[in-house]
């Protein structure tokens, strides 16, 4: 998936949050199994995964089986199990440390000889060891239970604690995770929807075989109202069973009075009915007005992460992948498009006609089943053995060509690089009007909103590229996520984080000429700015709740995941040993489910020379959080130290993480070609190296590549800032923008002053290039906004000259034509817009002309695509030019456009408007309800607005959560745009004293801990700073 609005940077900024888990504590319907004996007269045998929880304090687990027959199976159980927080007996302890990615192996020790008075201590401890041991051995086992001890004929030692089912019957599955004792085979899939009524019915048919024992089978279903159920059992007759229900894990279950046994195979089957929903997951329905204003109606899907349960009953997991024949009726004016080709159609007796699909010749897993009823028409081409078709509604079919033509020449060179062709026979790609994420991978039908997907002839190459990266970050997906799929959500960057290094490094290749390089260096930054707090987390994590999966798809999974990807790749000893290294994964794991440690010891076999990846890589996947690295310099050698680059409100808190860093350095004598850089591996606290006394300076971290920050020391910055003062091309661009970034944030950090930063700066009178100037205005524009909060207006005024002062030339040499080359086109819009947000009178001037011209012309005259920005936000600062837009907005059909209009409307300062938009954005109809965050952040950033945005989520959030899940990207963008210019006590206290009323509605969620770390972190960088600033500014 891509969930992120691809046309900004602030993408990569979202946050997440840690959830303890709740399921173990608020369950008030569940009861013990042990004290109603009535309502479950036989206890049943526990299977493999049976497990027996308690409350929290006490969560154990008993097994049935026997000590030493786990197969890979369980295993995965295990891994599943522990995720839930378990521990296992009958587990050796060397077996468990083993096994788990989460522990990390203490490093071996060195014998040293200890001293006499050690030894003294060592015997005394262990003789009181020993004597609490015997203590407790000689003691019954049960003393300390609050039962005490057990008959010793009773076996069960732990009575399984079971819900209670709708109907009143116990459920007989207490967890989350699904049982594996079932897997499903194959679904046999028909469905019904109805448009007119927004209602669907469907009839699922599953095929499954038994693992092992079991007399239940256990698998997802939301609100579905199930009509018929019926069960067969190998060659017997099929035969009525009673569908038991429970809500709050949208689990459905089937009792047997016999076990199933191992080696069975069975099939369920059932009928249902349900609501379309009226959200943007499940089984949905969207609309759109045609080119006569008539409304139409539709339906589409979006499963990922956990709502195909919401269109059929299924083993809602990753792990659990299945064929899939799907089934769709329609009124013949409509069209259907599924996962597989249609096979055939057929006309049905009420009228409507039917379409069935290809049995899926690959195993599938749930989430990545789509299907749509719809009228788009489409263009298509063949690639290979593949026919790849752009999808869109009628209209606007003439903006698909660039989709076409760039997704074929995407799949080819995917199809040559990963060396495994493409497996499905078609490829559809569809722009759906009403699309929360930017779009969704599903297996040979992916889903786009129109602004992903389609452009026009006219369209800017920045437009342009957007459209391309998300394309390519859809397509890696059909291999890195569909092909080969993590286990469970914990794992999610396997999947994410792949398909957007794969996004940047594919784009790079096949259009060089849409300069994806300054984009995947901002999002770098902004990954570094997420994983700084606190409330950041590991790369691999724990996942337990619905919301905590919803969370995972943050900027940790996505583009921490790439960038430490990139890392990898460019330390790597082997030409192609990377590429190498995916081929046998993807070859080796094939149609199956993988963890971190999988690519890891893929990409280890293919070194010849015996490079150990896994140690590298699991550092960086396993801890939150990456290294600052200082350098020192005495002499010929130098000292690099590592610590955890925490940023903090409390000063004193110290981490111990180290990791494995492929340390780059580049200096005077060779600084710019790939062939300049050396490599130190600094694994421990810190390391040195020799280098020349006469080399005058060195620069870490050669083109950004490695995901830490560097801090220079005051001689190592000064010599920099010498270098760069005499010639900025003395470093590449990506090195200097990677100087500006580490001075703002070792600010932040409070390493460096205010001061300092100003000292870099000073070279950028002469910087031309995007990323630098780009970088550096972000950095400033955030001090300004900051301060501009803070009603420091003095401050603010002065921050406005010293940003003209020094970009004010290059703000002046921009053009307001048409620009050809990408990179000049984001350099253009970042500096005309920080000039006219800081009423730069030409600019100003320039904007509103341009804007008038645009009116008169009657739609005739474009303005370029990278300008439409600017020129909109300007226009609408006055009140008659706001109604113009309005309207002009609610006329427009070009998507991409579209947005940038509102955007503009949102920009304004009038608090009426604002409190208008806001409305209108919940409301859904004059603007779409997927378009809300964007409203919101964007008024956000204005003075005006920010606080009627704070009091908007407060006073809305129930709304807001019943459109956007609790932990979606949606909810995480909007708290921390609400939240993340807040600097005082006041603010803080409120952010806090809301969230934490909220409960179970959002106050566990890691953006909430997110916003308060940046609330304090930016009252303490303004309460630190703000004498500096008065005295430098
Ligand atoms: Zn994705």
């Amino acid at each position: 998936m891509d969930p992120f609005d691809s046309n900004s940077t602030d993408q990569a900024n979202l946050p997440r949050n840690m959830i303890e888990n709740s399921m173990f504590e608020e369950e008030p319907d569940v009861v013990d199994l042990a004290r109603d004996s009535t309502a479950f007269p036989t206890f049943p045998a526990l299977d493999p995964d049976e497990v027996v929880y308690e409350p929290r304090s006490s969560r154990l687990l008993v097994r049935g089986l026997g000590e030493n027959d786990m197969d890979e199976d369980e295993e995965d159980y295990e891994s599943s199990a522990r995720l839930l927080g378990m521990s296992f007996m009958n587990r050796s302890s060397a077996h468990r440390s083993n096994s788990s990615p989460y522990t990390r192996q203490a490093p071996p020790r060195s014998c040293s000889r200890p001293s006499a008075r050690t030894m003294v201590v060592c015997v005394l401890f262990l003789v009181i060891v020993a004597s609490m041991t015997m203590v407790l051995y000689f003691l019954p086992g049960c003393t300390f239970t609050k039962t005490g001890c057990r008959k010793p004929n009773q076996t069960a030692p732990i009575e399984p604690v079971y819900p209670v089912s709708t109907n009143g019957e116990l459920f007989p599955w207490a967890q989350l995770r699904l049982p594996q004792s079932i897997r499903p085979v194959g679904y046999d899939l028909t469905l019904n929807p109805d448009l007119e009524n927004m209602t669907f019915t469907g009839r699922a048919v599953i095929n499954m075989s038994v693992r092992h024992d079991t007399n239940r089978i256990v698998l997802h279903s939301a609100n579905f109202n199930i009509t018929k159920a019926s069960f067969k059992l190998g060659d017997e007759k099929a035969r009525d069973v009673t569908v038991l229900e429970y809500k709050p894990r949208q689990q459905i279950a089937v009792k047997f009075s016999e076990d199933l046994k191992a080696g069975q195979f069975c099939v369920l089957t059932l009928e249902y009915s349900a609501n379309l929903s009226h959200t943007y997951d499940g089984f949905y329905n969207s609309s759109y007005s045609d080119k006569n204003g008539k409304k139409r109606v539709l339906a589409a899907t979006q499963f990922e992460p956990l709502s195909a349960r919401k269109a059929f009953p299924c083993f809602d997991e990753p792990f659990f992948k299945a064929t899939f024949l799907i089934r769709i009726s329609r009124k013949p004016n409509y069209m259907t498009l599924s996962n597989m080709p249609k096979a055939k159609t057929t006309s049905l007796p009420n009228g409507l006609m039917q379409d069935e699909f290809e049995k899926t010749g690959v195993n599938m897993s749930t989430y990545l089943v789509a299907f749509i009823v719809a009228d788009f028409s489409s263009t298509s081409k063949n690639v290979s053995e593949t026919v790849v078709s752009v999808y869109s509604v009628p209209e606007k079919k003439e903006h698909t060509d660039y989709a076409l033509d760039t997704a074929s020449k995407l799949l080819e060179f995917y199809n040559n690089f990963f060396e495994i062709n493409y497996p499905l026979k078609k490829l559809d790609l569809v722009a759906i009007p009403d699309f929360l994420a930017g779009a969704m991978e599903n297996w040979g039908l992916i889903t786009f909103r129109e602004t992903t997907l389609l452009v026009g002839k006219q369209s800017s190459s920045l437009e342009k590229q957007v459209v391309a990266s998300v394309i390519a970050h859809e397509l890696a997906h059909q291999w890195f996520g569909n092909l080969v799929t993590m286990r469970w959500w914990n794992d999610l960057w396997l999947n994410e984080g792949f398909a957007t290094y794969m996004q940047y490094m594919s784009l790079q290749t096949v259009f060089p000429e849409l300069d994806i390089g300054n984009l995947f260096l901002a999002v770098r930054f902004r990954a570094l700015d997420k994983d700084a707090l606190n409330s950041s987390h590991a790369v691999s994590t724990e996942v337990n709740t619905p919301e905590q999966v919803e969370e995972m798809f943050d900027s940790v999974s996505y583009e921490k995941g790439a960038s430490i990807l990139l890392m990898l790749n460019a330390s790597l000893l082997e030409e192609q040993q990377f590429r190498k290294g995916i081929i046998q994964y993807l070859k080796q794991f094939s149609g199956l489910n993988t963890g971190t440690d999988d690519l890891w010891n893929s990409l280890t076999q293919v070194s010849t020379q015996h490079q150990n990846v896994s140690e590298m890589m699991s550092s960086w996947t396993s801890q939150k959080g990456f290294p600052l690295v200082t350098v020192s310099r005495k002499g010929d050698e130098v000292t690099l130290t590592q610590e955890h680059f925490l940023l903090t409100s409390e000063n004193a808190t110290h981490t111990s993480s180290l990791w494995n860093i492929p340390v780059t350095y580049v200096n005077d004598s060779c600084s710019l070609a790939p062939e300049c850089r050396q490599v130190f591996t600094l694994k421990t606290k810190s390391g040195t190296f020799k280098l020349p006394e006469s080399v005058k300076w060195l620069k870490l971290n050669y083109r950004n590549t490695g995901f830490y920050i560097v801090d220079y020391g005051d001689e190592g910055w000064a010599a920099l800032l010498d270098a760069l003062s005499h010639n900025v091309s003395v470093l590449t661009h990506e090195d200097r923008a990677s100087l500006i970034y580490n001075v703002f944030a070792l600010s932040r950090l409070g390493r460096v002053s205010f001061h300092q930063i100003l000292n870099l700066l000073n070279y950028i009178f002469n910087e031309t290039e995007t990323s630098p100037v780009t970088e550096a205005l972000l950095q400033l524009n955030n001090i300004n906004q900051l301060l501009d909060k803070r009603q420091e207006h003095g401050l603010v005024a002065r921050m406005k000259t010293y940003i003209l002062h020094h970009f004010g030339s290059l703000m002046d040499k921009q053009t307001w034509e048409e620009e050809k080359s990408v990179s000049k086109q984001e350099l253009r819009s970042v500096l005309l817009e920080t000039a006219c947000s800081l009423n730069k009178e030409n600019c100003s001037q320039q904007a509103k002309a341009l804007f008038k011209q645009y009116v008169e012309s009657n739609g005739t005259m474009r303005i370029p695509g990278d300008l439409q920005q600017v020129v909109f936000t300007v226009a609408a600062q006055s009140a008659e030019d706001w109604s113009t837009l309005l309207s002009m907005y609610g006329h427009a059909t070009y998507d991409s456009e579209k947005r940038k209009m509102l955007r503009g409307l949102a920009s304004t300062q009038d608090t009426r408007h604002i409190v208008w938009l806001l409305k209108a954005g919940l409301k859904g109809d004059l603007i779409q309800t997927q378009e809300l965050p964007l409203v919101i952040s964007t008024v956000c950033k204005g003075f005006a607005g920010y606080l009627f945005a704070w009091d908007f989520i407060q006073e809305n959030w129930d709304r807001l959560i019943e459109k956007f899940p609790v932990g979606s990207f949606a909810i995480q963008s909007i708290i921390k745009s609400v939240t993340s210019q807040f600097s005082t006590q006041a603010q803080l206290n409120q952010v806090q004293g809301f969230f934490s009323s909220l409960k179970e509605r959002g106050s566990q969620m890691r953006s909430v801990q997110e916003a308060l770390e940046t609330i304090k972190l930016n009252k303490r960088w303004v309460d630190n700073n703000l004498s500096a600033l008065q005295k430098w500014l």
